[in-house]
């Protein structure tokens, strides 16, 4: 049992994780403004606001003479130069790992490639990597809340087990207690899909961020989806849910990596691209010269990214209708597509949307590219903290 000593402790770490994350959202925020948004009397704000300013977590700004009549308010921000979040993500060739503010700015960044397809490899990288970027000069004056890192694959974020990850071909690989064990003093860790911290991204940090609903389609070679639905992101039952790339499309369409036939990878993915050029010209060229190619406005690759788009939007289509996202967001390699691939999705989105005039559904490509995994690793950090009950660490020694 918590008893009224326990409760009283839990409610004030309450209070201050709320206090944290208004002022994160709305900088300079007024005390006031926030007793009023918490629903709290503003002694008690005042208390919270007091103490995390000695920690080093807040500072007060210059009085705002511009809200008379009345005292003047003083507006609260984040003192975010004084912590660091840092994520990673592990790719079949390559490890980034990223260091981030508290608004996903790139702090520092390191980079390694290897063959991820060897898990001690992957793990001598990683813990060199993390290593590395813990004493970047740019991480000098900050403390490191915490460390995100993404795989490609379902995770069971409970143990921190990569359950299967076919790129590399690993299964059931216990990342979190191997990465502990080389790095004992590491806080906050988290291991998840990638997919997961790449729709993480855009909710900490994009021009969406904070929607309670937001699709994911992370589109290379495969696709990945992460979900984020009523503020939470869904994982399902056991990690697998938003592996959205083998819904059949085409039941007698082409042959997918996972044995059936038409999946949504055969007809909307860098794999799917490049297949329909082999085929349609008996040429054989990587993701860089389809791209090369399509900025030249190449009429047969023109063609094909249409028709993706086409088939890609009838998908979304389906999918908006069962989770009425506002956002839906086209990551990886696919993303450099551009409107070359959103203006065909979008037309059989809107055609296929129940109830299309209530409702406006946003479909962008990913703004932080390739680092995407590796910031929502970070931002997914900053959420667990901002959400935290727990004792915040004090930032001034
Ligand atoms: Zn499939």
């Amino acid at each position: 049992m918590r008893g009224i000593a326990g409760e009283k402790t839990l409610l004030k770490r309450l209070n201050r994780a709320a206090t944290l994350r208004l002022v994160w959202q709305e900088p300079g925020i007024s005390r006031s403004a926030l007793a009023e948004r918490i629903g709290i009397t503003k002694s008690t704000v005042s208390q919270s606001v007091a103490e995390l300013e000695a920690e080093g977590w807040l500072e007060s700004g210059n009085n705002d003479l511009s809200t008379a009549p009345g005292r003047p308010s003083i507006p609260l921000k984040l003192n975010h130069q004084n912590f660091a979040l840092i994520g990673a993500e592990i790719r079949v060739k390559d490890i980034n790992v990223v260091a981030v503010d508290a608004y996903g700015t790139v702090l520092a960044q390191v980079q390694q490639h290897g063959d991820y397809r060897n898990v001690s490899q992957a793990l001598d990288h990683l813990e060199q990597s993390i290593r590395s970027i813990l004493v970047h000069p740019h991480l000098e004056q900050r403390r490191v809340l915490g460390v995100g890192i993404g795989a490609p694959g379902p995770v069971d974020t409970a143990q921190g087990l990569v359950l299967h990850a076919p790129n590399l071909g690993w299964k059931r690989i216990a990342l979190h207690t191997m990465i502990l064990e080389r790095l004992p003093d590491l806080p906050n860790l988290h291991v998840d899909n990638d997919a997961n911290f790449a729709v993480f991204a855009e909710y900490m940090f994009g021009q969406y961020k904070q929607s309670a609903d937001l699709m994911y389609l992370y589109i290379e070679t495969g696709i990945g989806g992460g979900l984020i639905l009523g503020h939470q992101l869904h994982r399902g039952r056991r990690g697998f849910a938003g592996e959205i790339g083998h819904m059949t499309i085409l039941p007698n369409g082409s042959r997918c990596s996972c044995g059936n036939q038409g999946c949504a990878e055969t007809l909307f993915s860098t794999w799917a691209l490049l297949e329909s050029y082999q085929k349609e010209t008996n040429q054989t060229i990587n993701i860089e010269t389809f791209l090369e190619k399509l900025r030249a406005q190449d009429p047969v690759v023109k063609r094909i990214v249409h028709k993706a788009g086409m088939y890609l939007g009838i998908f979304l289509g389906s999918l908006a209708n069962v989770f009425d996202p506002k956002l839906m967001i086209i990551g990886g390699s696919f993303a450099q597509l551009g409107n070359n691939i959103l203006e065909p999705a979008e037309k059989e989105i809107h055609k296929r949307l129940f109830g299309d005039e209530f409702r406006s559904i946003a479909l962008e490509t990913c703004v932080f590219g390739t680092n995407a995994s590796a910031i929502g690793a970070a931002g997914f950090v900053w959420h667990d903290i901002l959400q935290n009950t727990e004792e915040l660490p004090a930032l001034k020694h």
